[in-house]
């Protein structure tokens, strides 16, 4: 089964985690391609005034010399909320139901999982393959999994890549990958600050920020 995995974010701005995590989960799964899919009016968080464009923007510029990866704009062209349950069934609208979709998250959003609109309908229509991420917010108190999420990831859990490969949906795994601490939050305020963010992010990420004065 072509098996195809999808990348949401604010990707305010994008930068080395989240392509890095990209790039090994492709590996590791087996993955044909992967969709970056930044949300435009994300339901859970305030996008300190960078455009759903200049977000979009900073994602091609990144993603541009990688075979691999694109970018799906359509939550960018949709009206209202983006919510990821109304992404997936257009995903599915789009390449049918004999395609495996694999939803990534970092272990911070999968925390909050059960707040997403029809959250419990989501794994009916993807998988999902979790990665750990390093406790990056020094305000956020490091948060456990919910008795809620404990027994959902427990019912859909696998360890095998193959049962991702022979459905279309409905397992939940989990894959090391490269711990990086980096998050855009810190970005932001790197630049709030006149610091340095080489080597956080790709140079040409950084060069729009400068170009268009974002994060000021
Ligand atoms: P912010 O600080 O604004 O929340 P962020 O760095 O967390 O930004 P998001 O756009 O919120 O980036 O993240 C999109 C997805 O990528 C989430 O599932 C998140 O867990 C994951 N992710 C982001 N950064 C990393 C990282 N360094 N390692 C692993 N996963 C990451
Ligand atoms: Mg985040």
């Amino acid at each position: 089964m072509k098996t195809i995995g999808i990348l949401g974010g604010t990707f305010n701005p994008i930068h080395y985690g989240h392509l890095r995590m990209a790039q090994e989960l492709a590996e590791s799964l087996g993955i044909d391609s992967i969709r970056f899919i930044p949300a435009a009016n994300p339901p859970h968080k305030s996008t300190y005034n960078i455009s759903a464009s200049h977000r979009a923007a900073m994602v091609n510029l990144a993603i541009a010399d990688n075979p691999l990866f694109r970018i799906d704009e359509q939550e960018l062209n949709r009206a209202g909320h983006s919510y990821t349950i109304d992404t997936l069934q257009n995903l599915r609208d789009e390449l049918g139901h004999d395609v495996s979709i694999i939803l990534f998250m970092g272990s911070d959003a999968f925390t909050q999982f059960d707040t997403w609109h029809r959250w419990q309908e989501i794994i009916t229509l993807c998988h999902i393959a979790l990665v750990q991420r390093p406790q990056t917010s020094k305000t956020e108190p490091s948060r456990k999994l919910s008795p809620t999420l404990e027994s959902f990831l427990h019912n859909h859990y696998t360890e095998t890549s193959d049962d991702l490969h022979t459905s279309p949906a409905g397992y939940i795994t989990m894959r090391q990958i490269t711990a990086l601490d980096i998050s855009s939050t810190a970005i932001r305020d790197a630049f709030q600050q006149g610091k340095a963010t080489r080597y956080l992010m790709p140079d040409s990420v950084i060069d729009y920020i400068q170009a268009h004065q974002l994060y000021l």
